[in-house]
C-alpha cells in the first residue's frame, strides 16, 4: 500500500511550514481517507472513507464552502451536503480493500470511526481524531503493519472533557497515551493531526515525540504530502 498524507495540521489556527492542510491521506492514488481540503479532490479518488464529519476532515460541513461534486463517500453518518453516503456500521469491502471500522470516541455531537484498511496481507489502521477507544474493540486489531493517529496533545491524558447531563467524555487523549496503546499492536507509527504544541516549536516537537518512541517501535512525524509504503 502506498500511503501518502496529504495534511497534518488539526482543527487549530496555528500552521508550521510542511504542516497548514487539514487531515487526507490518499491509498495507492485511488481512494481518500477524510477530506479535510477541498483541493484533494484534483486526486480524482474513486470514493472517500470518512472517519467523521468535523470540518478539518469533511471540508464541506464549513458554512463557507461547498462540495459542489458527487463523490462515493463511506461514513459514520449521513450529512446533507452529500447526496449519497453510504452509513457504515459494519466491515466493508470495496474494489480489492477491506474495511473494518472501529467505533471511538471523540465528539458528543458526530459520530467517529476509525478503520483498519486491508489489502492482501497488509494491514493499515487509521484513526482520525480520538478521546479513547474501548478495550474490547482494541482486540480486532490484531498485528498491524502501520497505525497512523493523531498529535494534537502531547501531554498524557490530552484533552479530555466530560458532558455534565450524560458523564460521556469527549475531546482528543494524548500522545502518550497513544504511543502506549498502539506499541502493542505494531512496529511503526504515523503521525498526523498536530495540536498547537507542535506548530509553536517544530524542533522541540520532534525531541519530545523521540522522548515518548519505545525502543522497538519506529515513530514518525508525517509532513503534508509525504509517502509510506507498507
Ligand atoms: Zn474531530
Ligand atoms: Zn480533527
Amino acid at each position: 500500500m502506498i500511503i501518502k498524507i496529504l495534511g497534518t495540521r488539526g482543527e487549530i489556527d496555528e500552521k508550521a511550514p510542511w504542516h497548514t492542510k487539514y487531515s487526507g491521506v490518499l491509498i495507492d492514488n485511488s481512494f481518500l481517507l477524510d477530506l479535510g481540503e477541498k483541493e484533494y479532490l484534483k486526486y480524482n479518488p474513486s470514493f472517500i472513507v470518512f472517519t467523521h464529519l468535523h470540518p478539518d476532515h469533511a471540508f464541506f460541513v464549513r458554512k463557507e464552502n461547498e462540495l459542489d461534486q458527487k463523490i462515493e463517500a463511506y461514513a459514520p453518518e449521513e450529512s446533507p451536503e452529500v447526496d449519497n453516503i453510504k452509513v457504515v456500521n459494519d466491515p466493508f469491502k470495496k474494489n480489492s480493500y477491506r474495511f473494518t471500522p472501529i467505533p471511538v470516541i471523540h465528539s458528543l455531537k458526530v459520530r467517529s470511526l476509525a478503520y483498519i484498511v486491508e489489502k492482501d496481507d497488509k494491514r493499515l489502521l487509521y484513526t482520525g481524531d480520538l478521546a479513547w477507544m474501548e478495550k474490547k474493540y482494541q482486540k480486532k486489531f490484531g498485528r498491524l503493519d502501520m497505525v497512523i493517529t493523531e498529535g494534537s496533545f502531547i501531554k498524557k491524558g490530552g484533552m479530555i472533557r466530560k458532558d455534565k447531563e450524560s458523564g460521556n467524555i469527549f475531546g482528543h487523549t494524548g500522545l502518550p497515551d497513544l504511543i502506549r496503546i498502539f506499541s502493542e499492536y505494531t512496529q511503526h507509527i504515523v503521525l498526523m493531526h498536530f495540536g498547537t504544541w507542535f506548530m509553536k516549536d517544530v524542533k522541540t516537537a520532534r525531541k519530545k515525540i523521540q522522548d515518548l518512541t519505545p525502543p522497538d517501535v519506529k515513530v514518525e512525524i508525517a509532513r503534508d504530502g509525504q509517502e509510506f509504503i507498507i
